[in-house]
């Protein structure tokens, strides 16, 4: 069983005061992989120290150096990429072909995309009588999800890098194989020792002590809304920048006048793509009331055909949720869906038939949803789907605006 260990100022490295471990459980199989050892604030101290040190020599290096940098990690990226493919199947179950055209895919391309976007900007402008510039932040300290993991991650530390900044990463403590592997890159790829820093650990311990760290410039999170509030406001004592992508629940309005069928398969596909399991996926389905009873027929038929199947086998079926902890919130807002009164028109509790383990759960759909139900307005996060039955436009306009978390109403 592989141990993770931190990547700090250029070396592997176990943390400072040995603590606790934590299982990477394959979703699938329910069997532990890997594990990691948890960091404590004095492994962040560590790491805060390496990029603030790596910082201005990193900051002042040509961009065309630290572009070529971006190059070499791609290159070796490339040439690594089954590793990649495997290790996010592995770790948080998506199938072999969603992680390969997917998940995996998006490393190389916000790659690519950072050297476009870094070589096409002018760094420095001439405004009036004002000269301006664009510097690198500072230290950076990224915080990512599992959901999404090496999009989420690539995203963050692509564009950093470019810019001249040196990061610290914490990956979700969830799918951490993946981030392993974005450190061996970066190490094959011989970037000077304290650019890139990653260390393991919970959010609570190593998101928090990043928040608050005196000696880091900026935090990038994403993550739960929960968890993003909570960075925010641990950053704010020393006003370091903070930028944030959190929860969804987004609606899509279907009008009597679309192509019904195109209209629902593309809603159900994309409900259900990543095992529902993405921050924009559309889990409300609001459709105007002369098609909803065609619509909802359709929906139960495209649910009970969706295929579930080992994230190991090639095909475009949906994998298992990513944690035991998912698949137990997943069942649960199905029970409440259940305990509210909307209508179980396909899947509903418990695996799909034929799986006696796994974190599986069965594509389904709710129908006569409404916005003051818990289902409408909570983020399940798995494949579940909630349809509401709206008469005219400002109505369904309205309902789409609701804000979803009664715990931080809108003004
Ligand atoms: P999460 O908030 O539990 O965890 C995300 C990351 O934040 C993890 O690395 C975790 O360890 C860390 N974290 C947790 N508590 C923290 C704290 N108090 N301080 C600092 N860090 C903390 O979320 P998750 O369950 O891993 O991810 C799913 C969530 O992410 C969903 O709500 C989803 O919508 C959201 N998400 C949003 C986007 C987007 O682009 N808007 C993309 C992907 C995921």
């Amino acid at each position: 069983m592989k141990a993770l260990q931190h990547y700090i100022g250029g070396c592997w490295v176990g943390p400072v005061a040995p603590g606790s471990t934590y299982p990477v459980i394959n979703p699938a199989s329910e069997e532990q992989v890997a594990e990691i050892q948890m960091a404590s604030a004095a492994d962040v101290d560590l790491a805060v120290a390496a990029a603030v040190l790596a910082f201005p020599a990193f900051a002042t290096a040509p961009l065309a150096e630290r572009l070529d940098s971006l190059r070499r990690i791609k290159a070796i990226f490339v040439r690594r990429f089954d590793e990649m493919v495997h290790a996010i199947t592995t770790e948080m179950g998506a199938p072999l072909d969603l992680s390969r055209k997917s998940q995996a895919a998006a490393g190389p391309d916000h790659i690519d995309a950072t050297i476009v976007a870094a070589g096409n900007l002018d760094w420095e402008t001439r405004m009036g009588e004002s000269n301006v510039v664009y510097e690198p932040i500072g230290v950076c300290g990224l915080i990512t999800p599992w959901n999404w993991p090496i999009n989420q991650i690539m995203a963050k530390v692509a564009p950093a890098l470019a810019a001249g900044c040196t990061v610290v990463l914490k990956p979700s403590e969830q799918a951490p194989l993946s981030a392993q592997l974005v450190a061996e890159f970066i190490d094959e790829a011989r970037l000077p020792a304290g650019v890139f820093n990653l260390v393991h650990g919970s959010g609570p311990t190593v998101g928090h002590a990043m928040s608050a760290h005196p000696h880091i410039d900026m935090m990038s999170f994403t993550g739960s809304t929960r968890a993003g509030v909570d960075v925010a406001r641990t950053a704010a004592d020393s006003i370091k920048r903070v930028t944030q992508e959190l929860g969804g629940k987004s609606p899509n309005i279907v009008f009597a006048d679309s192509d019904l069928e195109k209209a629902i398969t593309e809603s159900v596909r994309r409900c259900f793509n990543n095992t529902g399991q993405s921050c924009n996926a559309p889990t409300r389905l609001l459709v105007e009331d002369t098609v909803y009873d065609a619509a909802a027929q359709l929906a139960a038929r495209l649910a009970e055909s969706t295929p579930v199947g080992d994230p190991a086998s090639p095909g475009r079926h949906l994998g298992p949720l990513a944690s035991r902890m998912q698949f137990d919130k997943v069942q649960k807002c199905i029970e409440m869906g259940i305990a509210e009164g909307a209508r179980l028109i396909a899947g509903g509790l418990g695996r799909p038939t034929g799986f006696a383990r796994g974190f599986y759960a069965r594509p389904t759909v709710f129908a006569d949803v409404h916005n003051q139900m818990q289902i409408a307005r909570e983020e399940i996060f798995g494949p579940v789907l909630c349809l509401m039955r709206f008469k005219a436009l400002d109505e369904a306009v309205a309902h789409a605006h609701e804000h979803l978390d009664p715990s931080h109403p809108r003004p």
